[in-house]
């Protein structure tokens, strides 16, 4: 198989892999910008809400506009960006095989920056019994359902864990007319950034279920309805509900980098960055961190 050259591959077009890939090309490097889906931007293309780019840009934008400052960047830039396009494996001789619509191409490269963001933890991650009928959805998940695919998801939703991304749903799904049944947490306090718990938890008045889980899904095609426990007391409640969104964290996806790693360490010629390296809960440092893995990259520092 005849083999393409480039000074950097990077791998994910997120907010890290287009930073990182633009940082690289204007200090001259010919890079290569593979991404999975068919759009860049990575969660940001979820995201219509407000909260994007106060530092870096100076202004409040949505995800969706965040994103598309820095697709515009790309479309006037040299670099090679490969929508559609998955790297399904790199190798130690810093070759790499990709996939795009079904055929593999092989890519050879001098350094590799790797953005491939973070996968959600789901609900099979904790020990629930009850059945797993529909109606049960990750907050990513949901999240991509309803802003990128317009559809409807449910009306009377659970939500379970408070983390940053679980407390935007929330308030969404509240603008849209649904009912939050409750947003339940086992800690003493919800996750997230203060300004979401103020901005969506306390300013819509979605009731918060400190120091309690859910211990049993009801239901059997469509989820209606579950026990929450309070850890305290030990007392249980049934809700019921026809939908669950879990919000239980996200875990940077590091996989290709693992394929790699001899006695825990990977090659000099990668490196992490943004969600795959450790999570960020503002874009502005994941785009930061993103710039400094390219400019890292043509030094030849990685
Ligand atoms: C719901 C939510 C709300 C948020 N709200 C805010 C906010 O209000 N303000 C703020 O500043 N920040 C916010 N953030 C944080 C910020 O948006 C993220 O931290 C940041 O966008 C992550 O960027 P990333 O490039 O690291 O990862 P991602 O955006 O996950 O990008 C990774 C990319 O890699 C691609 N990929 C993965 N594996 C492969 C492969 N093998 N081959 C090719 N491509 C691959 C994926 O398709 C994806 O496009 C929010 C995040 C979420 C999830």
């Amino acid at each position: 198989m005849k083999e393409k050259y480039y000074d950097i591959l990077v791998i994910g077009g997120g907010a890290a892999g287009m930073a990182a890939a633009l940082a690289a090309s204007e200090a001259g490097a010919k890079v290569l910008l593979a991404e999975h889906a068919s759009l860049p931007g990575g969660v940001l293309n979820r995201c219509i809400h407000h909260g994007f780019g106060l530092g870096y840009f100076g202004e409040d934008l949505t995800g969706q506009q965040y994103a598309a400052r820095f697709r515009d960047r790309l479309a006037h830039s040299p670099v090679d960006v490969m929508t559609d396009t998955s790297v399904l494996r790199l190798f130690p001789d810093r070759t790499a095989f990709l996939s795009r619509s079904g055929s593999l191409q092989k890519i050879a490269f001098r350094q590799c920056i790797l953005a491939t963001g973070s996968y959600e933890r789901t609900m099979e991650s904790i020990p629930v019994p009850g059945t797993r009928p529909a109606g049960i959805f990750t907050a990513g998940c949901a999240q991509g359902l309803i802003n990128e695919s317009h559809m409807d998801i449910g009306e009377r939703i659970l939500i379970l864990g408070s983390g940053n991304v679980g407390q935007i749903m929330a308030r969404q799904l509240v603008q849209a007319g649904k009912t939050i049944v409750a947003m339940i947490e086992q800690n003493d306090r919800p996750g997230g950034l203060p300004r979401n718990h103020r901005e969506c938890l306390e300013a819509y008045s979605i009731p918060l279920m400190l120091h309690s889980t859910i211990t049993r899904i009801l239901g059997e095609e469509r989820i209606c309805g579950a026990v929450v426990r309070n850890l305290d007391t030990g007392q249980e409640q049934t809700f019921s509900c026809d939908t669950l969104i879990t919000a239980l964290g996200l875990i940077p996806d590091r996989s290709l980098a693992d394929s790699l790693a001899v006695g825990g360490t990977w090659p000099d010629w990668l490196q992490l960055c943004g969600n795959c390296e450790s999570i960020h809960d503002i874009v502005d440092s994941v785009t930061l961190a993103g710039e400094r893995a390219g400019k890292a990259a043509i030094k030849g520092e990685i």
